[in-house]
């Protein structure tokens, strides 16, 4: 489509939480947004829908919605109901399954009988290294639990999601694992863990809708197209922050990841009932983490948690891979290299007064989706002087 002598008050570019939720900010401020974005749908990363067999999926990776913050589940709320959800994961290594994140299940599994929570942190206190303030991701996880859980579960996942040593990698990318001496196996540490219970490309379609005619979205559409079209005050930027400025000083590193999904009938899944213990499910939880086999890092089978009554299941391996020009980047890479030239992109932008940037892409930060959700809110209050 040639977008031709449109005016608004804001130019958005991408559609996934950063960009639409400042846009329904500003539109429920007055203001009138036009967000475009390349891709065919809106949702960005998180965008979720039903594969060719009817089988929800999140077509970009798993998307786990989960917060510590009552205000962004509430503001989300006005767009959605709710799936409360706790997110299970295994580990395959050593040829078997194993309990994780590290729990009291995980340790007897290595001792081979039953122990008590005493005995485990006794056993951790004699594994641990004495490490004050971890520096890096390998030295945060042989803090917290010493080298024979690193090298289990740590050490292969993360050089083949990353294509780095650990110890080249912020504290903050294994950090954000727990561990934990109990039996408490869910995966992740917020207190809020649930999912949008249509799913967000229903999500996003209601907060859309909520603004009614203030807010156009144009798909399909690159920001290129648009920029020297569209009369307005000011753009935000939810895209990579270096391809913006036409990679001037190199290309930020990133990470990326090739998606393989699989679909299985109902009798093929009988066969796999021993393996995943339930009929109709191919593994026994919603993901199982791939430390040291395989190419990829790990299986999720969503039916887990969203329930859908299917008599199918499809799972989707995660291989990781370098990032490649002119494609969608996934992960930045939360590193003090990457940092440096993150910091050169950033000095530059602050003193360009057209343009804001936000999002995961737009300040390459290894954000959550409610942090991007709390960025998007606050950049919302600075342009309008209005809170939540
Ligand atoms: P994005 O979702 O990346 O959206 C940016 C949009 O901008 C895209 O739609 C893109 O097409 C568009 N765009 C880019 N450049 C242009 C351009 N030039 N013109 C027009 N449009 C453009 N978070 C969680 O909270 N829980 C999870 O479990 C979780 N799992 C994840 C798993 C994977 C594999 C990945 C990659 C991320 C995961 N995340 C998770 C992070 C989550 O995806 C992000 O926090 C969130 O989606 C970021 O939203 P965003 O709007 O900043 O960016
Ligand atoms: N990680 C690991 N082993 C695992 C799971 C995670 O080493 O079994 C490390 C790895 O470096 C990974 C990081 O912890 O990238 C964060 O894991 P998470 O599952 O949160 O990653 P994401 O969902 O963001 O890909």
């Amino acid at each position: 489509m040639k977008i031709r002598n449109l005016k608004t008050d804001y130019l958005i570019a991408g559609a996934g939480f950063a960009g639409l939720v400042l846009a329904e900010r500003l539109c429920a401020a007055g203001f009138h947004c036009i967000v475009v974005d390349k891709r065919s749908h809106t949702g960005g990363n998180s965008h979720d829908t039903y594969d060719a067999h009817g089988v929800l999926i999140h077509p970009y990776g798993p998307h786990y919605f989960r917060t510590d913050a009552p205000a962004i589940l509430e503001y989300l709320s006005r767009f959605t109901d709710w799936l409360p959800c706790t997110y299970r994961v295994q580990s395959w290594t050593n040829g078997r399954y194993w309990s994780f994140p590290v729990n009291l299940k995980t340790f007897e599994q290595i001792v081979g009988h039953k122990a008590s929570e005493a005995e485990f942190i006794k056993w951790l206190e004699q594994e641990r290294i004495a490490i004050d303030t971890p520096q890096n991701s390998e030295e945060v996880i042989l803090s917290q639990m010493g080298p024979t859980l690193y090298e289990l579960f740590f050490k292969g996942y993360t050089r083949k999601q990353w294509k780095r040593d650990p110890k080249d990698l912020d504290v903050s990318v294994c950090g954000r694992i727990p561990i934990r001496t109990t039996y408490n196996d869910a995966y992740l540490k917020e207190k809020f863990q649930c999912l949008p219970k249509n799913g967000y490309h229903a999500l996003f379609a209601n907060l859309i809708e909520s603004c009614g005619d203030k807010l156009q979205v144009i798909l399909n559409t690159d920001y290129t197209e648009v920029k020297d079209t569209v009369e307005r005050k000011h753009t935000f930027f939810t895209g990579p922050i270096d391809a913006y400025y036409g990679y001037c000083f190199g290309a930020l590193p990133y990470r990326s990841l090739r998606f393989e999904q699989e679909h299985y009938k109902e009798e093929q899944l009988l066969e796999r009932a021993t393996i995943s213990g339930k009929q109709g499910f191919w593994q026994p939880e919603l993901q199982v983490n791939y430390p040291n086999d395989y190419e990829f890092t790990r299986i999720v089978e969503l039916k887990h948690i969203t329930g859908q009554n299917h008599t199918g299941s499809t799972i989707v391996r995660e291989y990781p891979r370098d990032w490649q020009m002119g494609e969608d980047p996934y992960y930045p890479i939360p590193s003090d290299e990457s940092k440096a030239l993150y910091k050169r992109y950033k000095n530059l932008s602050e003193k360009d007064t057209d343009v804001t940037f936000l999002g995961r892409l737009g300040t390459y930060r290894y954000y959550n989706m409610d942090q991007v959700v709390t960025q998007a809110l606050n950049t919302a209050e600075t342009v309008t002087g209005k809170p939540l």
